[in-house]
């Protein structure tokens, strides 16, 4: 009988599973087996061409897979050593932290730039002005290209800073990687968590990336997007499927709160602004076009990440509309960095702590640590394989279950619904099929969770404008 290689053991688990978030990793590593394309879905997936080496650590370098550590055994390989010089502590929720800090960038354009306050692009270019890195590997729009995003290697901070801005649309890696591991340059990369435990791994698996690739800043991440979620932002505003040239997600608006901003869709006819909150199935609690994986990651605050950078969302911060970030830096030349700059002013920033931190990304916690459990419970008692995690199955209360099912539901059906609308050239076809999923998430989301009692899931804003 034929032994399973490494590459079956990848593809019988976490990618037959639908738990690939297309990072590229496994696509990174020499000789691989593997490349990542674009599925009917508008997702990156990893997938298994006719040459390479079949034996590879593939489920060592995947942040899902079987032989991966946890992101706390990661952290502590990386930051226990530093604790001493720095101060280190450690928070089951956040991970480690040597520095808790909230607010914006004070120098030049970063705020105005920024998705939020601006510390994604300034730190990766102080990075590199310091001589940290010779190159950032960081995710860039390209208007009018096939894919509206990418990873791209830049070695300038007017490149750096043209990566300003979130992309919620898939992106992989694995070019940048191959090219990094060639280039003989030291490079700090930014991703989404599971994209640096990812970059992690492979480091540990693979010596030449280790020195390619000294630095990761992470950002928070609620979740990751298909091409879908983009899509459907350009239909609502009348640029059909195929015509978006480029979005812009996080478009600031002038008047506070700073969490109701906008988005810019572009197409033929120009651009249109709509504010976010008007946009159908704009609401990320809702979870349209989520990829599986994020549902069974517990790691919001990017625990193997050097510094890591979220959105202040917390109401002594609300009130900004310009943005402003939550940070956590853990790694001592960061944190000097930081510091130096705090105290110079080119930081607008104020020392918070961990609770705080939690409590700027309350959503995206309830549903990766509390609810979490349940859903590892759902699909043990399926029967299906499910990547590890450090939270351990345990049903929940039958309020718990039913939003469980209800994001489970919005999350599945979404993509048919875009294909059945697109197959009719219909807008109108994804809200018909959608409608009746959202109705159901507002009524048992109040149940499920506490904060939102009295009206957190009103289905009028959940349902964004009534259009098309
Ligand atoms: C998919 C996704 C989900 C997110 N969910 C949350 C959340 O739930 N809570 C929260 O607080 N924050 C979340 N963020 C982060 C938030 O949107 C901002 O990116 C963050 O606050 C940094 O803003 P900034 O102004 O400091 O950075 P900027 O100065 O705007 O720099 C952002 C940096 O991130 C890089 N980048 C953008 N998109 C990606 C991507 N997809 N993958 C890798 N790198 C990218 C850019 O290249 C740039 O270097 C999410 C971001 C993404 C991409
Ligand atoms: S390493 Fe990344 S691309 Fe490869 S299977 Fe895992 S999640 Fe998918």
């Amino acid at each position: 009988m034929a032994v399973a290689t490494a590459a079956d053991r990848l593809l019988a688990t976490v990618i037959d599973g639908g738990y690939c978030i297309g990072c590229g990793a496994c696509a990174a590593l020499p000789n691989t087996a593997f490349r990542t394309e674009m599925d009917d879905r508008g997702r990156l997936q990893a997938v298994a061409g006719v040459g390479g080496d079949r034996d590879l650590p593939y489920s060592a370098v995947c942040p899902f897979g079987d032989d991966a550590p946890s992101e706390t055994e990661v952290a502590r390989s990386l930051f226990a050593t530093s604790g001493g010089a720095t101060g280190l502590t450690w928070d089951d929720r956040i991970g480690a932290s040597a520095l808790l800090l909230a607010g914006h960038v004070a120098e030049e354009t970063y705020q105005a730039r920024g998705a939020s306050g601006g510390m994604g692009s300034w730190i990766l270019c102080q990075l590199l002005e310091r001589g940290l890195v010779d190159a950032i590997i960081h995710v860039v729009s390209e208007p009018g290209d096939e894919r509206l995003f990418r990873y791209r290697i830049s070695s300038s901070i007017d490149e750096v800073r043209q990566g300003s801005h979130s992309a919620y649309y898939p992106v992989e890696m694995s070019e940048m990687l191959r090219a990094a591991r060639q280039s003989g340059r030291r490079h700090a990369i930014v991703g989404i968590p599971c994209f640096v435990k990812a970059v992690r791994l492979l480091a540990r698996a693979d010596p030449a990336i280790r020195a390619a690739v000294p630095y990761c800043v992470g950002i928070f991440s609620g979740h990751l997007k298909s091409t879908d979620f983009a899509a459907m932002l350009g239909w609502e505003v009348g640029i059909a499927p195929g015509e978006l040239s480029a979005i812009d997600f996080r478009t600031k608006l002038p008047d506070p709160p700073a969490s109701r901003y906008a988005m810019t869709a572009t197409g033929p006819s120009g651009s249109v602004v709509q504010p976010m909150a008007d946009v159908y199935g704009h609401e990320w609690g809702m979870g349209f076009f989520k990829y599986p994986a994020c549902d069974s990651c517990d790691d919001v605050a990017a625990e193997t990440a050097d510094i890591a950078i979220g959105d202040a969302w917390l109401p002594e911060f609300a009130s900004d509309p310009r943005g402003s970030n939550v940070v956590i830096v853990r790694e001592p030349k960061l944190v000097a960095i930081v510091r130096d700059a705090v105290r110079d002013g080119r930081l607008s920033m104020v020392p918070i702590t961990a609770d705080d931190v939690v409590r700027s990304q309350r959503g995206a916690f309830r549903h990766r640590r509390e609810l979490l459990p349940d859903r590892l419970a759902l699909a043990d008692a399926r029967g299906v394989w499910r990547p590890k995690t450090r939270s351990t199955a345990k049903a929940g209360t039958p309020e718990q279950r039913e939003l469980n099912l209800a994001r489970e539901r919005i999350r599945d059906a979404s993509p048919q619904a875009m294909a059945a609308a697109r197959s009719v050239g219909q807008l109108r076809v994804l809200k018909e099929r959608m409608d009746p999923l959202i109705q159901g998430f507002a009524q048992v989301r109040p149940r499920a969770t506490s904060a939102n009692r009295g009206g957190g899931g009103r289905l009028s804003r959940l349902l964004g404008r009534r259009k098309g």
